[in-house]
């Protein structure tokens, strides 16, 4: 088998297409559907976290990821998608047909079907799916980056702020580079040479007692992983600093990490070959690893309203 490519386990019974629930092996679009030709797609990935004592899978929060989603839908202008009251009832509903008692990764999407041009905005079809997804050992290991050569995609170009599939061509072509470097990860600069982001993921460097991450006008995703750490480190006192990054304050940080739903908070160990800090996972990293985990199973309260209405319960044991 090819390199990173899924094992058919990783795939679900089930799956809703255009709100039906139906074998995942059926669900199947037409070939010249734009969302297919020209990447009229939007999409989301979320997770869910299984709390065993509680017997309870908690959906991490449902209500940011479905904001974004609704506006990544408006700003393509795609005909009457389904609206967060669908997602939501679709979302539970292959969830619970798939059974799942284990962490797991849900993935939305919207997109122009069946046949049209480059600015068709309809027939809009969508699809929900489940799977289990562990944790991955990069959250314990950590990774390797290298800086890529490909530049992020601009704002006024192909708006990383939306999470669109076509903006994953610059964010396939950054982790193919990085990976043939021999580096786990790619670290993505702006035009004018600031950090941007990871291909899915945010960064975020310690300067001593700071931390610091790029801003959301910087060429990133808004993600809700980077939101939770800020407010996370926040809420126990840090300060956090968002806003420009140049590359070479890389090489000085004491710690890095890269952040985003489906990696959760993986240490980054060197940048072009040269180590972060001691080269090993570092302790505010560690500690925003423990910190958001026991965040999205629900075991600790960590401040006063924090993480309020974040956890969504599938199996209604909590
Ligand atoms: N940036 C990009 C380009 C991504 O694909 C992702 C993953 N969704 C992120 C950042 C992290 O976003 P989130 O924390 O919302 O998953």
């Amino acid at each position: 088998m090819a390199k990173n490519q899924q094992t058919p386990d990783d795939r679900p019974g089930f799956a809703i297409m255009n709100g039906r629930l139906m074998p995942y092996a059926d669900a199947k679009i037409s070939i010249m559907a734009p969302g297919l030709t020209f990447a009229v797609t939007i999409f989301e990935g979320l997770r869910g976290y299984w709390n065993a004592e509680r017997g309870e899978l908690y959906i991490f929060r449902l209500a940011a990821h479905l904001e974004r989603m609704t506006f990544g839908m408006t700003l393509m202008e795609l005909d009457n998608p389904p609206s967060a009251d669908d997602f939501t009832y679709q979302i539970l509903e292959v969830t619970r047909a798939n059974d799942i008692r284990e962490d797991c990764y849900i993935r939305l999407q919207a997109y122009v079907d069946d046949w049209g041009d480059m600015t068709a905005t309809g027939p809009v079809g969508s699809s929900v799916i489940c799977r289990s997804r562990p944790r991955v050992a990069a959250f314990q290991t950590g990774k390797h980056f290298g800086v890529a050569s490909w530049r992020r995609n601009r704002d006024d170009a192909s708006p990383p702020r939306i999470k669109a599939t076509a903006n994953y061509l610059n964010s396939r072509l950054a982790g193919l580079e990085a990976r043939n470097n021999g580096h786990g990860g790619a670290i993505i600069l702006n035009q004018d040479g600031s950090v941007a982001e990871g291909p899915g993921g945010c960064i975020f460097l310690r300067r001593g007692e700071r931390l610091i991450t790029p801003s959301v006008t910087d060429g990133i995703l808004e993600s809700v992983t980077r939101d939770t750490l800020i407010q996370l480190a926040r809420a126990s006192g840090r300060s956090v600093e968002e806003r420009k990054v140049g590359r070479t304050e890389l090489y000085p940080a004491d710690e890095m990490f890269y952040c985003g739903t489906g990696q959760e908070i993986t240490p980054m160990l060197s940048v072009d070959g040269k180590p972060v800090g001691s080269g090993a996972p570092g302790p505010v990293t560690r500690e925003l690893q423990n910190d958001y985990d026991a965040l999205v199973r629900g075991k600790a309260s960590l401040a006063p309203g924090l993480g309020e209405g974040w956890l969504t319960p599938v199996w209604g044991n909590s």
